[in-house]
Formats: structure tokens, sequence, C-alpha cells
């Protein structure tokens, strides 16, 4: 049986970072949507360039764009102790395809955890990755945009995963180490 987990969460409540930190001390693959995508846009493609007018803008790639990527990933031999979902799934469709890929290879979601984060702290994470890796889809107005995107269409799936009982909620306010800990707690 796999271990099968999601990170949930708005961009900047340091899901990427836990996620490398808790993969590896687990010994499952994480698996970042938004890296696959990054990875898609510098290959230069015409469907990494149309990628990457999405990305920039803050808005969402479509749903089938990613459950593709998800669902051939999730099949490679890394996966085959377990995975981490960083950054998917960001609808209520991806995660019914989600739920769909699980139920024909007769698997379960373990936990969908989720950082919560104060806004302002949040405004200033972004900020300060905007400045460490000079990311486009981190300039300032794209950052509201983005916020604005995640309450809209991901944050519904908090009730999602509340309802069946999958949902642990984990404050991100602290250090690394302090959330890595909190983390360590509710798994
Ligand atoms: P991230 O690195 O997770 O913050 O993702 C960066 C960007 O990639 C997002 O703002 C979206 O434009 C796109 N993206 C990443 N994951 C998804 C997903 N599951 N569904 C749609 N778009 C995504």
């Amino acid at each position: 049986m796999r271990a099968i987990y999601i990170f949930l969460g708005p961009p900047g409540a340091g899901k990427g970072t836990q996620a490398k930190k808790f993969s590896a001390d687990q010994g499952i693959a994480h698996i970042s949507t938004g890296d696959m995508l990054r990875a898609s846009m510098q290959a230069g493609t015409e469907q990494g360039n149309q990628i990457k007018a999405i990305v920039d803008s803050g808005n969402l790639v479509s749903d089938d764009v990613v459950i593709d990527l998800i669902r051939d990933r999730i099949s490679k031999a890394d996966c085959e102790n377990g995975f981490l979902l960083d950054g998917f799934p960001r609808t209520v469709p991806q995660a019914q395809a989600l739920k769909q890929l699980l139920l024909e290879s007769d698997e379960k979601l373990a936990s969908a955890i989720l950082f919560e984060v104060d806004e302002i702290e949040l405004l200033a994470r972004l900020s300060g990755r905007r400045d460490a890796e000079q990311r486009a889809d981190d300039a300032e107005e794209t950052q509201r945009k983005r916020i604005d995107v995640y309450h809209a269409q991901t944050a519904p799936l908090i009730a999602y995963y509340s309802e069946i009982g999958k949902l642990k909620r984990i404050d991100s306010n602290g250090t690394v180490e302090e959330v890595y800990e909190k983390l360590r707690e509710v798994i």
C-alpha cells in the first residue's frame, strides 16, 4: 500500500519547503505540478509557451493538462513507496480526478494537510521569494491574483477533504523547523 499525501494551502504557505523535507524523510516521491509546469515552460515548445502565459498571469492551467501530468507521474518507479502531491489538486474537478485514479488502483489517500498562514505573513513570504528566485508569477500584481484564485478555486477543497475525514490543519506561521515539528505531530 503506497503512502499518499496532499499538501494544501495558499501560495507562500511553505508547502514546497515542508514537502521536500517530508518526502525525503518518508522515502516517497515529491510531486510538484508547479515544478513540472515550469520545466515544460523552459522547453520552449508551443504548449510550454501557452502554459507560461497562464502561469505568469497568476491563473490556473487547465484541469486536463495537470491531470494528464499527474496520471503519468504517479505511475513512475520512484512512486513505488508512495508520493506527496504539492500543489495538486487545486480545483474540485482535479480532486475528483485524483479520487478516480486512486479508485482504479484500489488505493486510499492517507491525508490532506492544510498549511494555514496569516495573509500579511503570506505577502511578506511571497516578496522574499520574488527577490530570491526571480519567479515572474511572484510579481507584486500577480501575488494578489494568485491569492484570489486560491480562495475562489482551491479553498473549496478544504471542505471537500474535511467532509471525507481526511483533512489535517497546520498553523504554518512559525519557522521552517517549527512547522515541520507540527507536521510530524499530526501525521
Ligand atoms: P506553484 O509552484 O505550485 O505555486 O504553481 C505555480 C503555478 O503553476 C500556479 O500559479 C498555476 O498557474 C500553475 N499550477 C501549478 N499547479 C497547478 C494545478 N494543480 N492546477 C492548475 N495550475 C497549476
